[in-house]
């Protein structure tokens, strides 16, 4: 059987969006499904809008989420005089014409047609015109773009997500292959490009279902083996629109910058369109009857299980909650090693003033363990606990209002004093010393326990309270308490 060999072939006029990132991964997971390559092709044809900077964005997001391409990356616009070579080619196959309209020609015609309601087609002028015309025309230096002919009759494709799908060719164009000043279009740049480097299986997304019949007719024209085509269901949000920067984020690197993982993104995304069937239970996804979907899933076990059948025709919806589940779920299986960089990147993002020193690093270590179970991002860990890596220098006024009293005050400094002597400094033994301490001067354990919050986080809801003396260690507690005691009078 043929190698099966697939490519995601993003312009580089903006960053990596997810619907693009999402294209790339179901192109991925069949390559790597079928034993096939995955290939990368940056299509850089447009010079006006093609920028270096945004095509090494889109392959660092790529590198993220974990898919190289298996060859090496193909520019399209290093490829222009194959493409130009291809227009001749057509034309001397008698299936291309020269067309010698000027852009204000065009303009007018394109009025015409609005203003008469009808849709605007080429009138096919030029394709009328003698061969001496065309050749004084071109001897004259005449400014020409070469255009296809599209033939008559229906182009008809399977397309592995839609099934039949037909075009009547009256519908179509006679698209504009070279452009006058000699660049070729998409539609022709992507045809000699996929067959040059052998694609098997063009996937991509349903916005390109029109292109598809005229790139049948060019593939035919040239008497090249047509690839099969899937073209994936777009993706909306939660109203139902199409995904727009003004609700969510949508390019991979604010989803990064945001603080999901990569791993965590690539299943959310794979759920956008494919439904995974119910596995047996692996490590990866143990059978959990809550989530009968099992909708958290592994690249690897994707890669086993991706197959076109469990894509659906329908448009899938971008549902932000369930992506925060989805990287919660494997903020909790991550390893905490894994996560310490990503952190210490937050922390430095977030200007707070934190040294890189082991005890320092210790301290990360303990957040993550106390609060891996709470957070929904790997950002939360810093904006959630940021009283972990700095002093509170302000107080929950309520908070204060309702459980900072003289009493209490008074008591804190005697506490604290009782603080000092204990070892070792575990949760277990802070928790019994408060009772202790609270008991024996009649006092309830939660007058002490909340200005004990306020005075270490400066809120007044954290996880337990002798968990987090514990992470911030007897040396910073101690003078959290004191530096607050002394700093507020009551
Ligand atoms: N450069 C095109 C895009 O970014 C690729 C289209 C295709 O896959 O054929 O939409």
């Amino acid at each position: 059987m043929k190698e099966v060999r697939v490519r995601f072939a993003p312009s580089p006029t903006g960053f990596l969006h997810v619907g693009g990132a999402r294209t790339a991964i179901f192109n991925w997971l069949f390559a790597k499904n079928q034993k096939g390559k995955f290939l990368l092709r940056i299509e850089d044809t447009d010079p006006e809008r093609s920028r270096g900077e945004l095509s090494e964005q889109i392959l660092r997001s790529m590198r993220w989420l974990g898919m190289d391409s298996d060859e090496p990356i193909v520019y399209q616009a290093l490829n222009i005089s194959r493409h130009r070579e291809i227009a001749i080619e057509l034309l001397n196959r008698g299936k291309a014409y020269y067309a010698f309209e000027t852009t204000e020609e065009l303009e007018a015609q394109r009025k015409e047609a609005n203003a008469a309601k009808r849709p605007f087609k080429y009138n096919r002028a030029s394709l009328k015109l003698d061969k001496e015309t065309v050749d004084k025309y071109i001897a004259e230096g005449k400014p020409y773009a070469i255009r296809f002919k599209v033939t008559d009759g229906v182009t008809e494709f399977e397309d592995i997500v839609h099934g039949t799908t037909t075009f009547k060719n009256s519908e179509i164009d006679d698209f504009v292959l070279l452009r006058s000043d000699g660049t070729p279009v998409y539609q022709l740049a992507v045809v000699v490009d996929d067959n040059d480097m052998n694609i098997t299986h063009v996937i991509r997304g349903d916005d390109h279902l029109s292109n598809t019949p005229k790139q049948i007719l060019l593939y035919r024209a040239m008497d090249w083996e047509v690839p099969l085509f899937a073209h994936l269901p777009m993706i909306l949000d939660e109203e139902k629109k199409k995904l727009s920067k003004r609700r969510n984020p949508v390019s991979v690197e604010e989803y990064k910058q945001n603080g999901y993982l990569s791993e965590a993104l690539f299943n959310f995304l794979t759920l956008l369109g494919f439904a995974p069937p119910l596995l047996k239970g692996t490590e990866s996804a143990p059978v959990d009857s809550s989530n009968e979907k099992q909708e958290i899933v592994s690249m690897e076990d994707l890669e086993n299980m991706f197959t076109f059948d469990r894509v659906n025709k329908k448009s899938a919806v971008f549902d932000m909650k369930k992506l925060g589940w989805i990287n919660s779920e494997y903020i909790k299986k991550t390893e905490p090693a894994v996560l310490l960089p990503q952190i210490k990147e937050v922390i430095s993002r977030l200007e707070i003033q934190f040294a890189e020193t082991s005890e320092n690093e210790n301290l990360i270590f303990n957040v993550i363990s106390l609060m891996k179970e709470r957070v929904q991002t790997v950002n939360e860990f810093v904006t959630y606990g940021k009283y972990f890596f700095e002093d509170p220098v302000t107080y929950d006024e309520k908070g204060m209002l309702k459980h900072w009293t003289t009493e209490i005050k008074e008591h804190f400094v005697s506490y604290t004093n009782e603080l000092n002597s204990i070892t070792p400094w575990s949760a277990d033994i802070l928790e019994q010393h408060l009772r202790e301490y609270a008991e024996k001067c009649g006092l309830k354990a939660g007058q002490l326990v909340h200005p004990l919050r306020l005075a270490l986080t400066g809120q007044s809801v954290s996880p337990g309270i002798f968990e987090v003396m514990m992470v911030l260690g007897k040396k910073t507690t101690i003078k959290r308490i004191s530096g607050f005691t002394s700093q507020n009078p009551r």
